[in-house]
């Protein structure tokens, strides 16, 4: 009997090629991700040097940063995005990797289709040049970002140079009372930790609150993984996971799907398995939590007062502090209930499964948008979106007076159009706040689909609970 070890080091043991000294551990990736943003420079790369893409049969592409959400019978306006989507299509041609493109009935957020489409699998390592890879996680796959260099390393070789990280056990223990979210429970997370409070790290997230999740809670969970500094994080797979993948369109089949159930029921941590870090967190008093500031760490229960520069000791903190609320233009001492929203974005690679559009459209039944606000609907695929749609959801959203739109990246990125205006603050369901994310200017509280939704109706920052 071997040593007792983690889901993380089991899947890290079996993916090491080689280990030599003075360079960091070459490991095999199972899937790589691919989009239309940091793949051109590793394609014309490949080009240079007369590669191929060792395995086009591990990479997936679709397009989703730079895409339009709007009527796809139109073409793309904008001249950038327009040549960045054409680019992925015709590389992924070129070097036979199959892609969801602008057109495909499957396209959407490359974090969405990859659970999706049956892709992500426990066990597996999987890359994409996209910071939001950990959502992967929740199936128990070890996955983190790369950047533009690793993404032709990987075309060209499936195999990643990495440094091994360490193991943090981040145990979350108690029921989520109404209105009380996933989205809610990682802001705590990271409003505790602080954005650098899992450096070097990968999370494995475990207890009651944990296994009680849908695996869209769970890919909430581990998508913001990396806002808390881990490389990545991840949930052992159990029941839930098997029973949200079986029949997913790349999943194996029959007898392969037995032979894999037995090999993911290896990987959960083995009893004794010791950490190098853990925390516990109890959620049976979380509130619906906010952002305030400029980080995804900078977040508050919603009835709290935003806090006072003053009262803290570091200055470094301090001045950041100041800082943030100066861009964001927000008084400290003083809850930000009440304070004045222009738009409700709801959408990413967060919060655009089924599950958020859901939990949003009963918010919006039977209510209306405050008519100060302007509301974005984004679902994360067009799966999703045909699935919506059966549902009613988006008849919902259109009553109410939001925006029903195409699958995409959208005012997460604010790189295809959907932004805010300098000045404007959005309550928004996606995962960074920093300054000039959702457009130059614009201010974002980051929530729930739950508080977006809230806002919507009220054209406020509000208490979800105060409308369940
Ligand atoms: S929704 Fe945002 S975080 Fe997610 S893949 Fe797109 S740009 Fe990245």
């Amino acid at each position: 009997m071997g040593k007792p070890r983690t889901i993380v080091e089991k899947v890290w043991d079996s993916h090491v090629v080689c280990e030599r000294p003075g360079a960091p551990p070459l490991i095999y990736i199972d899937l790589h991700l691919v989009h239309e943003v940091t793949s051109p420079q590793a394609f014309e790369g490949l080009r240079e040097r007369g590669l191929k893409v060792r395995r086009p049969d591990l990479s997936f592409a679709t397009t989703d940063h730079s895409t339009p959400t709007t009527d796809r019978s139109l073409p793309i306006a904008d001249k950038i995005a327009a040549a960045q989507v054409a680019k992925l299509e015709a590389n992924c041609k070129e070097f036979g990797i199959p892609c969801y493109g602008y057109h495909s009935e499957h396209q959407g957020i490359v974090h969405v289709i990859g659970p999706e489409n049956g892709l992500t699998q426990p066990g597996m390592t999987v890359v994409c040049g996209d910071s939001h890879t950990a959502t992967h996680g929740a199936f128990g796959a070890l996955a983190f970002g790369i950047g533009t260099s690793q993404v032709e390393h990987v075309l060209a070789t499936q195999c990643l140079l990495q440094a091994k990280s360490k193991t943090y056990q981040v145990n979350i223990n108690g029921s989520l009372k109404p209105g009380v979210t996933a989205k809610d429970v990682i802001l705590a997370l990271i409003a505790r930790i602080g954005i650098g409070g899992g450096t070097h790290t990968v999370f494995e997230y475990c207890g009651s609150t944990i296994r009680a999740l849908s695996m869209e809670e769970r890919m909430t969970i581990c998508n913001m993984s990396i806002e808390g500094g881990a490389r990545a994080g991840l949930i052992a797979p159990d029941d839930t996971t098997f029973q949200y993948m079986h029949g997913r369109r790349f999943m194996p089949k029959g007898a392969a799907w037995d032979a894999a159930l037995d090999r993911w029921k290896q990987l959960p941590s083995d009893e004794g398995a010791v950490y190098d870090r853990s925390i516990s967190i109890d959620t049976a008093a979380l509130e619906p939590m906010v952002t305030f500031g400029t980080n995804p760490g900078m977040g508050i229960p919603i009835t709290q007062p935003v806090p006072d520069p003053g009262s803290l000791a570091d200055p470094l903190e301090r001045d950041s502090l100041a800082k943030a609320l100066h861009y964001m233009n927000i008084e400290p001492g003083k809850p930000l209930l009440g304070h004045k929203v222009n738009v409700v974005f709801i959408g990413s690679c967060t919060n655009a499964r089924i599950t958020d559009l859901r939990a949003a459209a009963a918010l919006f039944k039977g209510r209306k948008v405050s008519p100060n606000v302007r509301v974005m609907v984004v679902p994360g695929s067009q799966d999703t979106k045909r699935q919506a749609e059966a549902e009613g959801l988006d008849k919902i959203f259109r009553e109410a007076g939001a925006l029903w739109r195409e699958a995409g990246c959208s005012m997460c990125i604010a790189m295809n159009g959907d932004q805010l205006a300098p000045g404007e603050y959005s309550v928004s369901t996606s995962n960074r706040n920093f300054e000039g994310r959702q457009g130059k200017g614009g201010r974002t509280f980051l929530a729930s689909p739950l508080t977006a939704a809230a806002a919507a109706v009220t054209g406020v920052v509000t208490d979800v609970r105060t409308l369940l």
